[in-house]
Parts: structure tokens; sequence; C-alpha cells
């Protein structure tokens, strides 16, 4: 395994998003939904920063079925709160092919939102295949697999600190 992202890095780099946000949102009050399981550690520390009135939700989509291959997306939106006439961030871990945020997005703006962006911790460069821009990105990053601060392989590794990339041997 090797370190992508220092706890430094990602510290700084979630108080700068976390500035970013407060100055666009001001006190308007917001709605927070983070996409489980992977975004909860980048969502526990963004909130702590946030000073507008939060409520925070939960929404369930996952496509990684085994290991690193990408499977068929489930999502389960039945923890979320209301958010008909709410203003909306929905936070992800990871911005990959981009189809799972497109998804959730086209699923939460069928529920009436006043408005809906969406934030990222990483964005891997050069993957897209939608047409979906995430309105807040904290990193580009290369196209490897990485694990750590919220992001797992076989659900291991979320709680490191730190984000690695996991070489061909971490996964054998
Ligand atoms: P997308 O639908 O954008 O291709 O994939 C997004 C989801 O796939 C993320 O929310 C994340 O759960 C998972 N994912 C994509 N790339 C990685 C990665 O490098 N590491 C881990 N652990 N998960 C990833
Ligand atoms: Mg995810």
């Amino acid at each position: 395994m090797k370190t992508l992202l220092s706890e430094t890095r990602i510290r700084s780099a979630v108080e700068s998003l976390a500035r970013q946000l407060n100055e666009d949102y001001q006190r308007r009050p917001l709605t927070i939904i983070a996409v489980m399981t992977g975004s909860i550690v980048f969502m526990a520390d963004l909130i702590r920063l946030l000073h507008m009135p939060l409520r925070v939700g939960v929404v369930q989509a996952s496509s990684y079925k085994a290991g690193t291959v990408r499977g068929k997306l489930t999502i389960n939106a039945e923890m979320m709160p209301d958010i008909r006439e709410h203003d909306v961030l929905l936070v992800d871990d990871i911005f990959d092919t981009g189809h799972t945020l497109t998804e959730v997005v086209r699923l939460m703006q069928e529920l009436g939102p006043t408005s809906i962006r969406t934030a990222v911790l990483l964005h891997k460069q050069g993957k897209q295949e939608v047409a979906l821009r995430p309105d807040y990105v904290a990193f580009e990053i290369p196209d490897e697999f990485v694990v750590g601060y919220g992001l797992d392989y076989q659900d291991e590794y979320r709680n490191l600190g730190y984000i690695a990339t996991l070489e061909p041997s971490d996964i054998a």
C-alpha cells in the first residue's frame, strides 16, 4: 500500500471545501445527504466545519459488490429525510465513472428539492462516462484504486486516516 493523500493534506482540503460552502450558502439552511458507506468519514469531518443550519441524512448506493469490479448499482433512499423545497448537498467519497452520483441526483430531483449540488472528496481523472460534473471537488487523483478515509476494499481499510493506493499484490 502506498500513501496517496496524507491526513494533513486531507484536513486542509476539507477545511477549504468547508470555507467555500460557508461562503456559498451563507446562513441558508442546508440538507446534506451522504452516499453510504464510503463518505461517512468525509461527511463527519466536513459537517463539523459548516456554520449554516444543517440537516444530515444518508442514501445508500452500492455498485462494488466484488472487490474492484463494478457491479449493478442499487440505491436505497429509505433513510433519507424529506428534501422537498430544501437546498440539498449530496456528498460522496469518489467520482469515478460518475454513474452512481448521476443516478442518485436523478432520483433526488424527482423529490422536488429547491436546489441540488454535489460535493466529492476525490475525482478520478479521465474516467467519467456521464455529463454530470460535481460542483465541489477536494482532490483530483490518478486512475488507481484507493482505500482509506472511509473508502474500502472488500469492506476493509475504511478506518485509515489517510488515503492509499492498493498495489496489485494487496488485491491478490
Ligand atoms: P462511479 O459510479 O462514479 O463509477 O463510482 C462511484 C463509487 O464507486 C464510489 O462512490 C465508490 O464507492 C466506488 N469507487 C470508485 N472508485 C473507487 C476506488 O478507487 N476505491 C474505492 N474504495 N471505491 C471506489
Ligand atoms: Mg460510494
